[in-house]
């Protein structure tokens, strides 16, 4: 039963004008709660959010997360952060602040008013795994001084954070560690693999393969991820995480090429370019813990996944 107007929980979501920040706040206004949605549309855009723009229970705020923020909310989802590798490693010093003084303002905030706040981490955290599959227990292989740190250690430091804050002032926090994740309104230049690849499939433009394409990654389709985190949100009081939420079926990157060539029907030819640095080989989430206390798994296999995400760019991409 949806909340009437009076009871509705103030719901914030930073990075709400993003690819999962727009999902959520969606999910969220159906719900019934109000919600307002922070960004400063780095990666995010108004686009995403349009839809919900004249709705009474939706807010959108603009605001850069490196500056306090004084709110009056029940609950907080921090999403705000560049999350694809090209737009992170862009301006890597802001990264860092979005990451960690974005967690300390949002703590702050979650402590004065005492609100419930989720943090998405992610499976970068584990950095290049040396244990396969990624259970919570691991601790981690991240090097400190790459192109990725900013991203990876920014998102170390607020898990730390979040657990500090919890500790010390009893902050009601709750942890996830998001893997690969795709889906409609992700952002069609954010170098993304399963975004680029379509848009390349799509435009007939090669296939752009960074090493051999052995490397393997594990999706997960947004509707999934989204009832993850809301789960995670209304899970067991003292369950704080950190959880795992993603979808286990592991593929290379040269699968994942072959299957939307083949879905998109393309001419586009598999081009194979150096190596990232630092790219990690092998990643795949292990979801006992989501399964166990929260009931969650995830439901949608990749061909449907990515029809429906490619629907999605073809009318992007057509101008629809
Ligand atoms: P996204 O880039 O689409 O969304 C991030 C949003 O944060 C954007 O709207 C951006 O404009 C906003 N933002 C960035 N810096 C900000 C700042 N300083 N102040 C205010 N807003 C700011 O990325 P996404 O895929 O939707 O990711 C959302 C969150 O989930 C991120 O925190 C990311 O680290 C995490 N995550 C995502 C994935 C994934 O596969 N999509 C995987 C792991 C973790
Ligand atoms: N990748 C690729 N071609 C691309 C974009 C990405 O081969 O055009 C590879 C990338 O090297 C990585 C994997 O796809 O091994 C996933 O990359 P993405 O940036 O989507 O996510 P992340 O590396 O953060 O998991």
């Amino acid at each position: 039963m949806k909340p009437n107007f009076f009871d509705r929980a103030r719901v914030l979501v930073t990075g709400g004008a993003g690819f999962l920040g727009s999902h959520l706040c969606e999910r969220l206004v159906k719900e019934g709660h109000y919600v307002m949605c922070l960004d400063n549309y780095f990666t995010g855009t108004k686009r995403n959010i349009y839809h919900l723009l004249k709705h009474e229970n939706f807010e959108a705020i603009r605001h850069d997360l490196v500056n306090p923020v004084f709110l009056e909310v029940d609950e907080i989802y921090n999403l705000a952060c560049p999350a694809s590798p090209i737009h992170y490693q862009y301006n890597p010093v802001k990264t860092v602040k979005t990451a960690v003084m974005g967690a300390i303002h949002m703590l702050g905030l979650a402590k004065r008013v005492k609100a419930k706040i989720l943090q998405a981490s992610t499976s970068e955290v584990y950095g290049d795994p040396t244990v396969h599959p990624q259970k919570e227990s691991y601790w981690g292989n991240v090097n400190t001084i790459g192109l990725r740190a900013c991203y990876d250690e920014g998102k170390r430091c607020a898990e730390t954070l979040f657990f500090d804050y919890h500790r010390q002032n009893r902050v009601n926090i709750r942890v996830v560690r998001i893997f690969n994740t795709y889906g409609p309104r992700m952002h069609p230049n954010d170098g993304r693999v399963i975004s680029n690849f379509i848009v390349q499939a799509l435009r007939g433009e090669p296939i752009t393969i960074f090493g051999d394409g052995s490397q393997t990654r594990s999706f997960c389709f947004v509707e999934d991820m989204i009832e993850g985190l809301v789960k995670m949100m209304n899970g067991p009081d003292g369950f704080v995480g950190p959880v795992n939420l993603g979808n286990p079926s592991e593929y290379t990157i040269l699968e994942i090429a072959e299957e939307i060539v083949r879905q998109t029907d393309s001419k586009s030819r598999l081009e194979f370019l150096p190596a990232l640095e630092d790219d990690p080989k092998r990643r795949q989430p292990d979801i006992n813990l989501a399964k166990a206390r929260l009931g969650w798994t995830p439901k949608v296999g990749l061909e449907e996944g990515l029809a429906r995400t490619i629907q999605y760019f073809r009318e992007l991409l057509s101008g629809a």
